[in-house]
């Protein structure tokens, strides 16, 4: 195991950059997951920490110590991809080690190695089979089992589990986590997906057009994104998002947006008048008859996805997004007061969070 550091790394592929000096610490058995829209550069990242591609600048540290001169079969770390590739015609076990015999490990090392591993990821039932007759997530976990054997400081995985099913990736993600707490090794986790960045992640690193936006543990990313890409990127539906002014009026700030005002009383007095943009997530706007703030939305669509129903209403000229039990009943055309909680409202001005509370 071992801990990685990167330093101001940058990579242009002719004139495309597709990483702005990329500085990243993560410790010693952490699960860190990069997560960004396609093309972010995510895997060139990844590429880059294994030595499978040079960067243009910066330096690539485990243990503190640069690996830059390394070619990636001294680097000691494991990649798995996307598409797993499996010798299609080595068993289960020979697949597993592979690697090992690469290295011309002694037989019996090997034989443990592989029993070990495959006992960890559950597959001992499977050592004889080939490729050809395993299901998806069998072959995903030989994929994850090829990797273990070879015991790395290291674990880079490439949106290993988008070839499965919705149903088939929820529950390996789950064992990925499990594996993680029993082997407790350094993870670096590359994906697109937020649902699985924020339930497998010590920290998420979200990244945009080859830059960090944010670094963080799951909670702090959602509940204090740094900036408007994090806010909306993160969150589903995202998060309501409205361009405005902050002013002052009889001592207390209030936010102007397009047709309506809402007062930000009891935030933090001196909050800077000017432009500023107002977000609140669906889920922390009330919707019943206690409403003290005076807005009011006119119900334009339901969504009822079964264990929860989203509200879209317009609220001045704006379109506003409310999350409400799956029993609230309501029509489209209905005017409902809306609640919002000071508290709970982020704000940013061009672009970077305020330090509001
Ligand atoms: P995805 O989620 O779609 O895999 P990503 O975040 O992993 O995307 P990268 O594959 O790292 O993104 O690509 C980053 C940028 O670099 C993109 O603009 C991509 O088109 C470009 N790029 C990546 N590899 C190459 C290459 N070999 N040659 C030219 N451009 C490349």
């Amino acid at each position: 195991m071992a801990s990685l550091t990167l330093r101001a790394i940058t990579k242009k592929f002719g004139r495309i950059p597709a990483l702005a000096g990329v500085d990243l610490h993560v410790a010693d058995g952490e699960f860190c997951v990069l997560l960004g829209p396609s093309g972010c550069g995510k895997s060139t990242l990844l590429n880059i920490v294994a030595g499978l591609i040079p960067q243009d600048h910066g330096t690539v540290m485990l243990d503190g110590e640069s690996v830059d001169q390394l070619p990636p079969r001294s680097r000691d770390v494991a990649m798995v991809f996307q598409s797993y590739a499996l010798y299609p015609h080595m068993t289960v076990a020979q697949n597993l080690g592979f690697g090992l015999r690469m290295r011309r490990t002694p037989r019996q090392t090997i034989q443990k190695q592989v029993l070990e591993a495959a006992s960890l990821l559950g597959i001992e039932g499977l050592l004889d089979r080939k490729p050809r007759e395993l299901s998806g997530g069998q072959r995903q976990r030989v994929a994850m089992g090829r990797a273990l054997v070879r015991r790395p400081r290291i674990f880079l995985l490439d949106e290993p589990l988008s070839n499965l099913d919705a149903r088939l990736r929820a529950s390996v993600r789950l064992e990925l986590k499990e594996l993680h707490r029993q082997i407790g090794s350094t993870i670096i986790f590359v994906t697109h997906d937020q649902v699985e960045a924020m339930t497998l992640g010590d920290s998420v690193v979200v990244m945009r057009e080859g830059t960090i936006h944010q670094n963080g543990p799951p909670e702090k990313i959602y509940s204090h994104p740094a900036d408007t890409f994090v806010a909306t990127f993160i969150g589903s539906p995202e998060m309501n998002l409205y361009q405005g002014r902050l002013v002052q009026k009889a001592g207390n700030s209030h936010f102007e947006g397009s047709g309506f005002s809402l007062p930000l009383t009891g935030l933090k007095s001196g909050l800077p008048t000017g432009e500023a943009d107002l977000g609140v997530r669906p889920e922390d706007i009330g919707i019943n008859g206690s409403d003290t703030t005076g807005l009011e939305g006119c119900v334009e669509m339901i969504s009822d996805v079964g264990s929860e129903k989203y509200i879209h209403a317009r609220m001045g000229q704006e379109r506003i997004t409310v999350r409400v039990p799956k029993d609230f009943v309501c029509r489209v055309g209905d005017v409902v007061p809306l609640v919002i909680d000071p508290h709970r409202v982020h704000l940013f001005r061009k672009g970077l969070s305020l330090d509001v509370y």
